[in-house]
């Protein structure tokens, strides 16, 4: 049963999208109006789409950062559609070579979006050859090895790039450099994901009273991904209960069921300010110390449970390592210790 639910919790906090495409894209806004949230990105995307379609032109290339779940994908999908063109996704990872870059590119209609995820993680070669495609329109291919070797010129459809990053200080500065246009979103207020939770739990065909509604926008961790999947948990916990609406009750039970705590902890939250308080004193602690000490993957503490921690004041990042805040101390109800 605990293993069940560990298993559970690192499906609700992962960073990826596991749950079936469809329920995803259900629930997914298809246009800026139903897009909750992110104010000033959707009025800074929504000029510069009508300008480039006034002109007729590819929108400037533009790079997303911010945490996993927050809307990278769902506003790129939304910039292609508002401008009336067609969306390819791909990811960085998945670029394995410069003929991979150019195939894609070469597939694509005039003023196409080409949606890259993860951009942070392209191999050198691919990057430079993103280079020239996203400046000039067109790559040089190197064809054969040694003396024979020749360079061919190929040209390029107007496109353009939208990248998405979770670690944006990890992207090149030549790479940076060449998007007209870099947003970094936010995390989302408890009102924007109250909101959230109602419009999905209306597509979902689920009832949750307001009350309920409140409280589950508090444990979201101010991310839409993680609404839409704990929503999704209590319609779940409510129909094997033979409850018709998710009410408080259903809610408490349900969160509980789960592990996580009021502010939307889960247990490796806890465990990581936990290992900090406990074993090193409150910090500071290496993330590689803190990896190892709670059996966590590096970059899966710096991806997805800091940020949160750090955006509720639990945790700070220093060059000496992490540190747990007086706050972490209260929250897990450990008496603080001044070192
Ligand atoms: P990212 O690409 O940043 O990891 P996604 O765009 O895949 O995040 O968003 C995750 C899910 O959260 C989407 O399937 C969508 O249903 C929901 N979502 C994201 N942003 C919003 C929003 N602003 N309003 C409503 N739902 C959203």
């Amino acid at each position: 049963m605990i293993e069940s639910n560990a298993k559970e919790m690192e499906r609700i906090v992962t960073s990826k999208s596991v749950d079936p495409s469809q329920f995803e894209n259900k629930l997914r806004p298809q246009a800026f109006d139903v897009f909750i949230g992110q104010t000033t990105i959707k009025d800074n995307l929504g000029i510069a789409i009508k300008a480039a379609k006034k002109r007729k032109e590819a929108l400037d290339h533009i790079l997303l950062h911010g945490a996993p779940g927050l809307g990278k994908t769902t506003l790129a999908t939304i910039i292609a559609k508002e401008s009336g063109v067609n969306i390819r996704i791909t990811s960085g990872p998945a670029l394995e070579k410069q003929g991979d870059v150019a195939s894609i590119i070469s597939n694509l209609q005039e003023n196409d979006v080409l949606f890259i995820d993860e951009i942070h993680r392209l191999k050198p070669v691919v990057e430079e050859v993103l280079y020239t495609a996203m400046e000039d329109f067109g790559i040089d291919l190197i064809i054969g090895k040694g003396p024979s070797a020749r360079t061919m010129r190929i040209n390029l459809p107007k496109f353009t790039l939208i990248g998405a990053t979770t670690k944006v200080s990890m992207l090149s500065s030549p790479l940076r450099d060449r998007f007209g246009n870099v947003f970094r979103l936010q995390f989302y207020t408890d009102g924007e994901i109250k909101q959230i939770i109602l419009r999905s739990a209306k597509i979902l065909n689920c009832k949750i009273n307001d009350e309920a509604a409140e409280a589950l926008s508090k444990s979201c961790r101010k991310t839409p991904r993680i609404a839409n999947r704990l929503l999704k948990r209590c319609r779940d916990y409510a129909e094997v209960k033979d409850k018709t609406v998710i009410d408080m009750a259903i809610l408490k039970d349900a969160l509980k069921n789960l592990g996580i705590d009021e502010l939307g902890l889960d247990h490796v939250d806890r465990e990581v300010l936990s290992t900090i308080i406990e074993k090193f004193n409150g910090g500071p602690v290496g993330l590689n110390t803190l990896a190892a000490a709670t059996g966590e993957e590096q970059d899966t503490i710096e991806d997805i449970y800091e940020p949160f921690l750090i955006q509720l004041g639990f945790l700070e990042r220093t060059s000496r390592g992490r540190i747990a805040t007086e706050r972490a101390y209260e929250h897990l109800k450990t008496p603080f210790r001044l070192i």
